[in-house]
């Protein structure tokens, strides 16, 4: 078979890996949960164990492994091929995971964090695919983003580039305190846990709580999560339409200024608040090209993401395919 890259997803709740073809066809996946309560000695285990199964997977289908990329969240040095500090991965603070993992398995890694790799994966095989110039943005718990121009991300002087999540969008707003410690950045306001935290405000001021809302969370309302607000809203329930479209509206205003910026072919959009769908999408392509000098944003697609699940897995195994690794 032809050589196969090892795609390596380190997260705080598991670590996923997968076999891909450089055509990006995932034709192995593993998986075990971080744990990382337990310590570094388990979760660092648990990294090697989904490794030496893939491996093995390989073996037996007598392919080679041409390198390994590993995704993993927070700030690096990708040239060193050192973690910082990865949030919710105890003991992992100032690792040198690529030195471990090349002399442990003597293959060369790749590192990247995972919003620019899943940015990498999405303009190589995903919903930017055929793209030179992809502005991908991951909506979840919090909001990252990855800037790939030329099939290549863009990584700025210290790597940490592409950071646009923290980009401000009001600066005064007290209620708006990100935990980068500014205010007002835009995932202050529409990343999930934001766009939760804001409805739980508003509908602590309401006498009438709204009833399909109401039915989701059953009645409690201390736990109200995004996933409740989209699936009342595709219910109809008009407080959570209304708490959506404020959260799109929000994104246009954020996406407007950087097609001012950066000019791109394409905006991908994944991450679990981006499968809310079309209510989303909507407020955003209509408020965009009001927030930009741009003239041709309009004609900037606004897409949904198409890796979605695994998205780590192909970002970290896209790390190797970049225009600058490609003389593996
Ligand atoms: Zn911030």
């Amino acid at each position: 078979m032809e050589p196969l890259i090892l795609g390596l997803d380190i997260g705080g709740t598991k670590i996923a890996g997968g076999l891909l073809t450089r055509a990006g066809d995932l034709v192995a996946r593993e998986e075990r949960p971080t744990e990382q309560s337990r310590g570094f000695d388990h979760s660092s285990g648990q990294m090697i164990r989904v490794i030496e199964a893939l491996l093995q997977r390989a073996k037996e289908k007598d392919a080679e492994i041409s390198g390994i990329g590993v995704c993993a969240p927070g700030p690096m040095d990708i040239e060193a091929g050192i973690l910082f500090n990865p949030p919710n991965l105890e003991g992992w603070e100032n690792l040198a995971l690529r030195d471990l993992l090349e002399e442990r398995f003597g293959i060369r890694v790749w590192m990247d964090n995972d919003a620019n790799a899943a940015g990498l994966a999405e303009a190589l095989w995903g919903a930017g695919k055929g793209f030179e110039r992809v502005f991908y943005a991951t909506v979840s718990t919090g909001i990252g983003t990855g800037i790939i121009w030329n099939r290549r991300i863009l990584h700025g002087k210290n790597g940490m580039a592409g950071e646009g999540g923290h980009m401000t969008i009001q600066f005064e707003d007290a209620d708006a305190v990100c935990k980068c410690g500014n205010t007002g950045c835009i995932e202050s306001y529409a990343s999930g846990t934001s766009v939760a935290r804001r409805a739980r405000k508003a509908l602590a001021t309401l006498d009438e709580k709204p009833p399909l809302l109401e039915q989701e969370t059953g009645g409690a309302w201390n736990s109200l999560t995004m996933k409740h607000l989209a699936k009342a809203a595709e219910r109809g329930d008009a407080f959570s339409l209304g708490v959506i479209e404020d959260a799109g509206t929000r994104l246009g205003v954020w996406l407007g200024s950087v097609v001012s910026m950066l000019d791109p072919d394409i905006i991908v959009i994944g991450g679990g608040v981006a499968r809310v769908g079309e209510t989303l999408f909507e407020p955003i392509r209509r408020e965009l090209p009001r927030r930009t000098i741009n003239p041709f944003a309009s004609e900037t697609g606004v897409v949904r993401a198409e890796l979605d699940q695994d998205v780590g897995i192909y970002g970290a195994a896209a790390l190797l395919l970049q225009r600058s690794a490609q003389e593996i």
